[in-house]
């Protein structure tokens, strides 16, 4: 018999009114913290901070308190700046205060589980209220993940399962006589190359399709893609289209696509990670018309709905293919799990409570606030390129789509090369002055990359932003 003959441990406080101060004061300097965002200075990491956090590993208590007082002194400070006004590099979400608390409540729940408990109908109301937004069929399945990455894999997975034509559970891509392949543009996200990768098909099977002059596919070289493949006793099985490139905003001819693929009996996955919330824009609704044709739509949340990190989605019209996909038979867990249940929607088994956001959030902002939101960002895009036609010294190197402004300094009497140079010593010192765009390459040309999914970015930013780019242009031109 092992003996207790002390008290048992635990992780619960010892003093619980003085982790309920120190929680008060946690979020006293977090809402203050996002209040005063404005004024936090971007700036890296410095070495010794980084060396600071080198220790070896903490063996023995060093309490609640010191350890909270290194987190405010060692890594508040430097946050990834998503959370400033003024950042507008790669696709970045913003995240909100009330969303912050969220976090809590479901961290504090601590949930992972079946549907006799609350968060199984939370997510399920969640997922309803998704398919709604997006135009898909209530019959459909939806599953909720960590973000547009896991959402395309996810679709991706179905897709390839729901096409081989074979019991790919069992005999894998080795049991299937003709080789699958599959088409996405040359702009698609390097998430969607990872998915192909990871699911056995090689990366060789994705046939990377030209851009038009407007970054979208190019449905005659599709076309004949598909024609060429299957002469050659390849099988398509899918088509990928963009909803919102990550590079320039850009929307693929979904219709179009949606008809290929009913021509040649194809899977359309789209990959809508932060364009598919156009559809709440009054004025860009249109550019997503035949996205809810998609067999499967990836989007997420912690980009353009501005939810905390993780979060994403993935939507599959046939709910049996998706099931299918991912349930696995395990006795003890049979009389748990429903059928359609999350756990058999994703590769996931536990599972955090992600769908308590979704659902606070729209609950309390009202989903009319993010499609304000959302519109406010791509009128902002809009004006700065304006701005920026208006300037003699910058010139726009893609046609704005929705939210994204490619846009780089130019003087006629410099080489690409030269121009490329420039740019990139702007960038370095619009990061100094806090405006943080950041950079892609178009057709050859280096381009500044204002990417606008921040509901606190205001109008004046943009104005100060044009102002910097020319006046450190002109600066840097006469003092290389
Ligand atoms: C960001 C992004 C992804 C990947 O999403 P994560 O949430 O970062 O995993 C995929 N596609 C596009 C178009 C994106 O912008």
């Amino acid at each position: 018999m092992p003996s207790f003959d002390k008290k048992e441990q635990t992780l619960d406080p010892e003093n619980w009114d003085d982790l309920i101060s120190l929680g008060h004061n946690m979020l006293n300097d977090m809402m203050g913290f996002l209040r005063n965002v404005r004024n936090h200075n971007i700036v890296p990491i410095p070495d010794e901070v980084t060396a600071t956090i080198q220790e070896p590993l903490p063996l023995n208590p060093q309490g609640y308190e010191r350890t909270y007082k290194e987190f405010l002194q060692n890594v508040l400070p430097y946050p990834v700046p998503g959370v400033h006004p003024c950042f507008w590099g790669f696709v970045m979400g913003t995240g909100s205060p009330l969303g912050v608390l969220a976090e809590m409540l479901a961290a504090a729940m601590n949930s992972n589980g079946p549907n006799y408990f609350a968060p199984f109908h939370i997510e399920r109301q969640v997922i309803e209220w998704l398919k709604e937004v997006m135009h898909f069929p209530q019959e459909a399945s939806g599953v909720l993940v960590s973000g547009g990455s896991m959402a395309n894999f996810t679709g991706l997975a179905v897709a390839r399962n729901a096409k081989s034509g074979v019991d790919i559970k069992k005999r894998g891509l080795q049991g299937i006589p003709d080789k699958m392949v599959l088409y996405a543009l040359t702009e698609a996200h390097k998430c969607i190359t990872r998915a192909v990768e990871l699911l056995g098909l090689g990366s060789e099977a994705l046939r990377l399709i030209p851009v038009d002059e407007h970054f979208k596919i190019d449905l005659t070289e599709l076309q004949e893609a598909i024609d060429n493949d299957m002469k050659a006793g390849f099988r398509p099985f899918c088509i990928i289209g963009n909803a919102g490139s990550v590079n320039t905003g850009a929307f693929d001819d979904l219709n179009g696509l949606a008809d290929l693929c009913k021509k040649h009996d194809l899977w359309l996955h789209v990959d809508g990670a932060f364009g598919a919330w156009a559809k709440l824009s009054s004025t860009h609704r249109q550019y997503t018309r035949g996205m809810d044709r998609a067999d499967s739509l990836a989007f997420d949340l912690h980009k353009w709905m501005y939810m905390p990190y993780e979060i994403g989605c993935t939507l599959v019209r046939d709910k049996e293919a998706h099931c299918k996909t991912f349930i696995y038979e395990a006795e003890y867990l049979e009389d748990i799990f429903e059928r359609h249940d999350p756990t058999n929607y994703s590769v996931q088994l536990s599972r955090n409570f992600k769908a308590l956001k979704p659902w606070m959030l729209l609950k309390a902002d009202g989903l009319e606030k993010y499609a304000q939101l959302i519109q406010q960002n791509i009128d902002q895009a809009y004006y700065l390129a304006e701005l920026v036609n208006k300037s003699p010294e910058l010139e726009l190197v893609a046609p704005v789509s929705l939210n994204i402004v490619c846009f780089r300094y130019f003087d006629s009497h410099l080489s690409d090369n030269d121009l490329t140079e420039l740019n990139k010593q702007i960038l370095l010192h619009l990061w100094l002055s806090n405006l943080v765009p950041s950079y892609t390459t178009l057709n050859g040309k280096y381009t500044l990359r204002v990417c606008i999914t921040n509901h606190r970015s205001e109008r004046q930013d943009f104005d100060r932003l044009v102002t910097e780019v020319i006046k450190l242009g002109k600066s840097l031109m006469q003092n290389p």
